[in-house]
């Protein structure tokens, strides 16, 4: 098989999804699944939408029309705000994007004019992480104004949280969403108006019994991937983290001192030196490397350890075995090791499940944690 690979087993995050889609709706919470971790992928795309998300959701424009050109309909919003250059794009492929300037999305009504549509809008409100958002005081005058573009249609208020500076989301953060989406629509009941409350790490606080008053929507992106919630890096019960593994190949394997030898200047890529000596170990090296994956972010599956890694190599100490040349090494990736994994065109992706459209829901099942968590 060609490596390296990413294996993407779709059963399991079908089974992941739709898990995570029951669960919310029991507090009233719709999912939008979140597509840019596998930069849309088709496959993947309509295995969401059958486990029951109500729209997808991407942050680049460029995977939200990959998923339009595979014929995949059904709601898409662009999540991140659109490039005032790209408008025209954003309102032909996504029915949604999330903004906080007024002046893209005059641009944006001024686009959808031109082909005689209309465009949604969802107001990102700023709580404290300091990423995107309108300051909380300004959204009551940006509401007017978003009201008064002729081909804008507002369809709701959204909050990103610890994504730059870590702030939780918590009672009071999503009180105060709460609390301005009824300053902007009073029609709380059956309104269809989105109270989008934030992304995987606002799950803790929904299941933790936190108070979802107006919050009717969580984008979900790393939960349904990797089976955890990234707040505390904690497994969620019952989902799979081990969905989609990584696998790549050994190149060298030999026996090696711990130590390095000569005169050591700065290490590349803020790696540390090692300065102990261990004895030799069994050393591996993979054809992988910062390229391709974040190697902070890889779990070995087996009695392997990440020593480092440069561009293209993975540098392993393989324990009581030395490896073949040849042999497979497989690791469960992080989100971040994901992210890079999948938008590496050397990593090959890999599927295995096949979810059709009745697939008998699977028992409760909790995989096995990887070393490492909690
Ligand atoms: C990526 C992203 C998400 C999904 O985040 P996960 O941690 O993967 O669930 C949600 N909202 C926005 C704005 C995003 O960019």
């Amino acid at each position: 098989m060609i490596t390296p690979r990413l294996e993407i087993d779709l059963d399991k995050i079908y089974h992941n999804a739709t898990t995570l889609v029951g669960r919310l709706k029991r507090l009233g919470i719709s999912v939008t699944g979140i597509t840019k971790a596998f930069r849309g992928a088709p496959k993947i795309a309509q295995m969401l939408q059958r486990a029951g998300v109500s729209g997808l959701g991407d942050s680049r424009i460029e995977n939200i029309e990959r998923m339009r050109r595979a014929g995949i309909d059904g709601q898409m919003m662009l999540v991140r705000s659109p490039m005032i250059s790209q408008v025209d794009r954003v309102v032909a492929a996504a029915d949604i994007s999330f903004n906080t300037e007024l002046d893209v999305i005059a641009a944006l009504s001024r686009a959808a004019q031109k082909t005689r549509t209309w465009h949604g809008v969802v107001l990102m409100v700023e709580l404290g992480d300091l990423r995107e958002g309108i300051m909380p005081r300004d959204v009551a005058k940006a509401v007017q104004t978003v009201r008064r573009f002729p081909h804008i249609r507002l369809k709701g208020l959204g909050s990103n949280l610890a994504c730059r500076n870590g702030v939780s989301p918590d009672n009071a953060n999503m009180e105060m969403l709460s609390a301005l989406a009824d300053q902007t629509d009073e029609h709380i009941e059956n309104s269809g108006f989105i109270v989008s409350g934030g992304n995987s790490s606002n799950l803790s606080w929904a299941f933790g019994g936190g108070k979802v008053r107006r919050v009717n929507n969580l984008r979900l992106g790393e939960a349904i991937l990797c089976g955890c919630e990234p707040l505390h890096g904690r497994h969620i019960p019952g989902l799979y983290r081990d969905a989609i593994t990584l696998v790549a190949e050994v190149i060298e394997s030999k026996i090696k001192p711990t130590k390095p030898w000569g005169t050591l200047g700065q290490a590349p890529f803020g790696q540390v030196p090692v300065t102990i000596d261990d004895g030799n170990i069994f050393q591996s090296l993979l054809a992988i490397g910062r390229q391709d994956i974040d190697p902070d972010g890889l779990q070995p599956l087996s009695g392997v350890t990440v020593l480092g890694a440069s561009s293209d190599h993975l540098v392993l100490n393989t324990g009581s075995c030395q490896l073949v040349l040849g042999a497979e090494v497989s690791f469960q990736p992080d989100y971040s090791a994901l992210l890079r994994a999948m938008t590496s065109p050397y990593v090959t992706q890999t599927f295995t499940g096949n979810v059709v459209a009745a697939v008998p829901h699977p028992g409760p099942f909790i995989a096995p944690c990887f070393s490492g968590a909690a």
